[in-house]
């Protein structure tokens, strides 16, 4: 397959970007390590190689007050910019091109001295913001030109200036934060005056040989958020200010709209930067965004003419050579982005690097290395979940002589299980890359064979990578016929209209959804999406709603779903941090019961019996589904240490608790990079 819409060059400001692929500001945590940012220029410089066509940063503040939480990254002064420097030379001898992000906070800043128009509390942020006087506007807009000046001096080919996801800029924008009198609130023409200033003042400083993209919020999704003329009428104004390049920005952070998650599908959004270029008010190109992960939806939106350019940001922290393989005709070699965010995002909203659950070299490139093996051994696998996936094709690429042993007929492991779960598709994603991985490096696949002592000696290394089994359930009536575990469940077993499910972890969460989710086809999977969440579809210049928000409207679920859980209803802080709440929020759309403090007594024909919170009760139910937990399967472990084979445990064979695929991976990864 070719993609000539995505390989073809496209002409922004002084230069002639080589494809349409831009790299979307992500911040990987970093941009605040000291040094000469070694790290993140080897992270930066492996992108530019793989062929991105333009690069943009992390966001970067322009001032102390603009910064997302404490001790980030700032530029405002030469000595930064010196840094930086390191950066943008690592790029551009690996020929790439890089803008940096200009990101203020405003009242999204995770500590006590951030500010906004007005002193309005975000409700994601503890912290209530100072309200910026008109001095402090006018200091703050010198802040971003000043900060741009210093990018342009430190090497960037551009900047670009975030006006979106509900940052300081869109806080001046809408009138639910500015509620200022002065002449940076009111009417509309006054509220945009900050980012038009600031646009303005850039490219007076820069000159006209510098990129400056500006990241527009077309879809606020939050309630007074901006209607669709304000959003045309400031994509006219920021070009006119001096904008080459506009990107799009769907959703605030506070939007109760799922934007990037898995659910979301693929490039859902693209329709809105579409009806910006059909509107026909602006001339520069325009960039769409958001769960574009493959070379077909990235070309299929760009022939349709949604875009000039699309943005993928997580895409490339799974595979740093998209563009290459897919200008190689390589697309099904591409590591695809399962848009799971466990390893990105989740990690930095717990204040940790970034990196990519389904490739762990992602901004560890100076740390994990594949180095060709002094000697080339050879290697059994036992298991080929995805430790043992990863395992083996780490150590086949550095030369080792893998064999991989696979009890069941085909490869994946608890990953066939989820990718079952609607919304979770995306997971046959990562067996596809593995599976064309290990073929091309030749690892000896042994399916339906169950690995025993007697055929693992004889290697010079054994990992065990045998994985979990569901935990059963430990009362009377546990093989009643109504109890089915996930696994069955999720292997197509019958399953009644009145269902309890044990457990309230991931996988008790994606039984719910797997057993409540209304089919629809392909074809209405948008349309389905869009009224789940209440976005309104028919946004635009005759329809004057703010936000592009409409009531939900919600699918009927199939059954009447119950779950419970031992703990307290405080104890639900067992799911993603970026992913949990679409969770919670689905569970309430569908209905679904939940009971805490639960005690499970027995299973009979009247069903499953429980006191729940001290109180004797029967749950008269079709179905038990038990999603308990797992343990490790470790067979062999001792048999084959008494046989004098040593071993080495990874996954959730090593360890069952919190165990998820991001570890899997990574360990596997970890051990083939030692052996
Ligand atoms: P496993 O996946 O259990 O694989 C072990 C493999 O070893 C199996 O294929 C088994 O057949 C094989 N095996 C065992 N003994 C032998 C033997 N003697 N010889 C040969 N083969 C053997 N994780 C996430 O991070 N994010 C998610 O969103 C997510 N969603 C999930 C949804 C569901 C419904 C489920 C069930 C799991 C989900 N997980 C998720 C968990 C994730 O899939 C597991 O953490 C991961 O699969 C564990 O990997 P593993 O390789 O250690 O073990
Ligand atoms: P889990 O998150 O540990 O949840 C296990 C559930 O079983 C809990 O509700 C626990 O709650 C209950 N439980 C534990 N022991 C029990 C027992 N003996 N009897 C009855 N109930 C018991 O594990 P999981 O749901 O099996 O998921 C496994 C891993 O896969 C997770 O760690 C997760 O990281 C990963 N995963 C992630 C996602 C995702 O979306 N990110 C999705 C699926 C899976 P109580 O003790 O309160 O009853
Ligand atoms: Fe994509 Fe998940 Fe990797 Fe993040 S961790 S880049 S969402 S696959």
């Amino acid at each position: 397959m070719s993609y000539p819409h995505l390989l073809a060059p496209l002409r922004v400001a002084h230069i002639t970007l080589p494809n349409r692929v831009l790299m979307g500001s992500m911040h990987v945590g970093l941009e605040e390590e000291g040094g000469d940012f070694p790290k993140l220029s080897a992270y930066f410089a492996e992108r530019a190689r793989g062929g991105v066509g333009l690069i943009v940063t992390g966001g970067i503040a322009p001032n102390r007050a603009g910064q997302v939480k404490p001790f980030a990254a700032t530029l405002n002064s030469s000595k930064e910019g010196r840094r930086h420097r390191h950066v943008t030379d690592a790029v551009h001898e690996a020929g790439g091109r890089i803008c940096m992000q200009i990101l203020h906070a405003g009242r999204y800043g995770y500590h006590p001295w951030n500010v906004a128009p007005s002193r309005v509390k975000s409700p994601i942020s503890p912290f209530s913001p100072w309200g910026l006087t008109g001095r402090g506007v006018k200091g703050t807009i010198a802040d971003f030109v000043a900060c741009a000046k210093l990018a342009k001096d430190a090497g960037y080919d551009g900047v670009e200036v975030m006006g979106s996801e509900g940052y300081l800029i869109n806080q001046f924008l809408v009138s639910r934060t500015n509620q200022r009198k002065d002449e940076w609130g009111g009417e509309y023409a006054a509220r945009m005056r900050f980012p038009v200033e600031i646009v303005a003042g850039i490219r007076d400083v820069v000159g006209p040989d510098f990129v400056i993209v500006y990241r527009l919020s077309m879809l606020d999704l939050v309630p007074d958020g901006s209607t669709w003329d304000e959003v045309l009428t400031l994509a006219q104004a920021v070009e006119k200010a001096g904008a080459s390049i506009l990107n799009t920005g769907i959703g605030w952070h506070e939007a109760r709209v799922p934007t990037i998650a898995t659910i979301v599908p693929r490039g859902a959004f693209s329709w809105v930067t579409r009806r910006l270029r059909d509107a026909g008010v602006v001339k520069v190109p325009l960039v769409t965004s958001n769960r574009i992960n493959t070379p077909e939806v990235a070309e299929a939106i760009l022939a349709r003419g949604d875009a000039d350019m699309v943005s993928m940001a997580r895409p490339l922290l799974a595979d740093p050579e998209f563009v290459r393989k897919a200008s190689e005709g390589r697309a099904l070699d591409i590591n695809t982005c399962i848009a799971c965010n466990q390893a990105c995002l989740d990690q930095i909203f717990k204040n940790q690097r970034a990196t990519c659950l389904v490739n762990p070299r992602a901004a560890y490139e100076t740390e994990l290395r594949f180095q060709p093996a002094a000697v080339s051994r050879t290697v059994a696998v036992v298991g080929a979940g995805p430790a043992g996936l990863a395992c083996a094709a780490y150590a086949a690429e550095r030369g080792h002589r893998v064999t991989l042993f696979e009890a069941r007929s085909s490869l994946g492991g608890q990953f066939e299980l989820a990718m079952k779960v609607p919304g979770k598709e995306e997971f046959a994603e990562t067996l596809r890359y593995f599976t064309r991985r290990l073929d091309a490096l030749g690892v000896v696949v042994r399916l339906g064979t169950r690995a025993d002592v007697d055929g693992l000696r004889g290697f010079d290394a054994v990992v065990l990578a045998t994985g979990v089994a569901p935990r059963p359930l430990g009362i009377p009536g546990a093989d009643h016929p109504k109890v089915l575990s996930y696994a069955e469940v999720l292997r197509g077993a019958p399953v009644g209209r009145r269902v309890a499910i044990i457990g309230t972890g991931g996988i008790g969460h994606d039984v719910a959804e797997f057993l409540t989710h209304q089919h629809v086809a392909e074809s209405e999977a948008l349309g389905a999406f869009l009224q789940e969440w209440g976005v309104d579809a028919g946004w635009g210049s005759d329809n004057p709603g703010r936000g592009g928000l409409v009531p939900e409207a919600h699918a009927a679920s199939p059954r009447e779903v119950t779950m419970l859980q031992r703990s307290s209803s405080k104890a639900q802080n067992r799911l993603g941090k970026t992913t949990g709440w679409i969770h919670r929020a689905t569970l309430q759309h569908r209905k679904i019961a939940r009971l805490y403090e639960v005690q499970y007594v027995r299973v009979d024909d009247a069903g499953l019996h429980v006191v729940v919170q001290g109180a004797p009760r029967v749950l008269d139910v079709d179905t038990i589904v038990v999603c308990a937990g797992q343990t490790s399967v470790v067979d062999l472990v001792v048999p084959l240490r008494a046989a004098g084979v040593a071993v080495q445990v990874i996954g959730g064979a090593d360890e069952a608790a919190e165990l998820d695929a991001r570890r899997a991976i990574s360990q596997g990864a970890q051990v083939a990079a030692a052996l």
